[in-house]
């Protein structure tokens, strides 16, 4: 897919989302693996996704921006914050003593259920729209 493609969908996200102010940066990491991707937060409204490729199927890299789009949607309207080390995250006004680095801990966080939820959907109101 090219770089393009990803910057369209990224705003179909951000009006999907409701997310307006946020100001989404995509880079591309060859040390990462082809599927894997993650959002960083830095300051105000100003996230960097880095993706492994887009050298992938389209919805699957549509799949992958619908989640890290979703995480940005967290961080800007449900006061999500990512807390490592044993320290605690919040989100939706509650605290998580969540080890971010125990696997099953982490995937079963309320926020990436979320994201996982969010990926068909989105992607199929894209393709659908
Ligand atoms: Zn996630």
């Amino acid at each position: 897919m090219k770089m393009k493609e990803c910057k369209k969908f990224v705003n179909f996200c951000k009006t999907y989302l409701n997310v307006p102010k946020a100001k989404v940066k995509i880079k591309i990491d060859k040390e990462f693996h082809a599927e894997d991707a993650c959002v960083h937060h830095k300051k105000g409204h100003k996230y960097i996704i880095t993706l492994g490729s887009i050298d992938l199927m389209d919805n699957f890299v549509y799949m992958i921006l619908a989640h890290e789009m979703t995480h940005v949607k967290q961080f800007e309207l449900d006061g999500l914050e990512l807390y490592y080390k044993g320290r605690k995250s919040r989100f939706n006004g509650q605290i998580y003593d969540i080890d971010l680095d125990n696997d099953s801990e982490y995937f079963s966080a309320p926020w990436e259920v979320e994201a996982r939820i969010n990926e068909v959907p989105i992607t199929y109101y894209y393709n659908n729209r």
